[in-house]
């Protein structure tokens, strides 16, 4: 925290502005437009935001303003995490998952229009809408994926939950399809200690989504409901702290680039560990993660004793986690040495993590169509989150890739 945060939570309770509503949110909802609508060397953008409870609620109004209903069919990025796809099941709908290419992890554009054509000519009827990701905060080949958004009619929902301050060509990702979603949870790239947002295309998509976010009340002197709406909107305490980290985001990117720029100088000479990076200029990620690729046939000390034993709690120690695994093993994850250089550097003091499982093989989506070519699959076996996050020091880096260094076999 700068500072700055508690300046504007005090002035939330001194002005008695304890509620989802006030100067704080849309102090915030202003900073975030100013934020998302420049463009290097451009006219600004003209984009509105809402600012919402969480990114996964920004995810779910912006289906529902595409008139995701029972029976249709959304197109996601497979390899997100699960708030991408979630909200499409709130809606009765179906996720439909799209593989990644080997750039940048995300959406594949050609297989997308192939999961389209594929779509169309086994149910008759258009996806309703699409959900690439970046990933990592890594920007997806958003030029190629509008246009076959464009070709077929289909809006775009970005999610930026990862990707604040990624750019493509220049433009902040999350303003190029019809909406862009963002994440303040505790671990992105600006906290809010939890919220979202929603980037909307116009005042008239603005005052809709506002309107469902805030229970869809009427304009009546007492309560008159003609929708179903949701208690979404972002409280004025949360956007006070967000009002001051607006004061650091700048500063926290500039930090991940330059915890990314260490690790490519580390790590550069180190057969078998490939560090992800942006595959040309027109891609600026905000490297929100730092990931490794470790090739299969690297060897890692101790990965013949990895996986004896079932894990107890999730990676990480992720509150909230209070189903135990019954099993050491499920049908896809990540090698063995993997494993193993996760387990030497967590005895080291290091969390590292496991890139995000793909979502075509998660149990809780076996039954949705899925259209796949190996890539994210491949990841996950092979990747690694390194840490990157804003206390991370140039010596922390230092002993990481030492500890990395370390645990390869000779
Ligand atoms: C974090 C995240 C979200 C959801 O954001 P919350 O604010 O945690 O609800 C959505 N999509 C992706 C890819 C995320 O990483």
């Amino acid at each position: 925290m700068s500072g700055r945060e508690m300046q504007f939570i005090e002035e939330a309770f001194a002005d008695n502005w304890v509620v989802p509503l006030g100067p704080n949110v849309n102090g915030f909802e202003a900073d975030l437009e100013r934020f998302v609508n420049h463009r290097d060397g451009a006219e600004p953008l003209s984009k509105r935001v809402v600012a919402l409870s969480a990114g996964t609620a920004a995810v779910h109004l912006a289906l529902l303003a595409c008139g995701v209903g029972p029976g249709d069919e959304v197109l996601v990025q497979s390899f997100t995490f699960c708030a991408s796809s979630h909200p499409v099941t709130y809606l009765g709908a179906t996720p439909v998952f799209v593989d990644s290419e080997k750039d940048t992890w995300n959406m594949d554009p050609a297989l997308l229009r192939e999961a389209i054509q594929d779509r169309i000519a086994k149910t008759g009827r258009k996806p309703k809408a699409i959900v690439p990701v970046y990933l990592y905060g890594m920007p997806a080949k958003i030029d190629e994926i509008m246009e076959v958004a464009r070709e077929f009619d289909i809006p775009v929902v970005e999610d930026a939950a990862e990707g604040m301050g990624s750019r493509f060509d220049g433009q902040v990702c999350g303003t190029f399809g019809r909406y862009g979603v963002l994440s303040f949870n505790g671990n992105k790239m600006i906290t809010t200690s939890g919220g979202g947002a929603l980037i909307c295309p116009d005042e008239a998509m603005w005052r809709e989504i506002m309107f469902y976010a805030t229970q869809a009340r009427e304009a009546y002197p007492y309560y008159q409901h003609e929708k179903i709406g949701y208690n979404y909107r972002m409280s004025n305490i949360c956007a006070g702290i967000g009002r001051g980290q607006m004061t650091v985001l700048d500063e926290h990117i500039s930090h991940h680039k330059h915890v990314h720029a260490m690790y490519a100088e580390l790590l550069k000479d180190v057969p078998g560990i490939t560090l992800h990076d942006n595959p040309s200029p027109r891609y600026d990620s905000n490297f929100w993660l730092c990931n490794i690729l470790l090739d299969s046939d690297l060897r890692i000390k101790g990965e013949t004793d990895v996986y004896k034993d079932t894990v107890k709690g999730a990676v990480g120690g992720a509150a909230g986690v209070t189903h135990a695994a019954t099993s050491a093993h499920t049908d896809v994850e990540p090698n063995r040495n993997v494993e193993a250089l996760r387990v030497a550097l967590d005895k080291a003091n290091i969390e590292s993590r496991p890139l995000w499982k793909p979502m075509h093989r998660q149990p809780v989506y076996a039954s949705n169509p899925a259209y796949v070519n190996g890539v994210s699959d491949a990841l996950f076996r092979r990747g690694l989150c390194l840490p990157a996050g804003p206390y991370v020091t140039d010596d922390d880096i230092h002993y990481i890739v030492d500890t990395i260094k370390a645990s390869i076999e000779a």
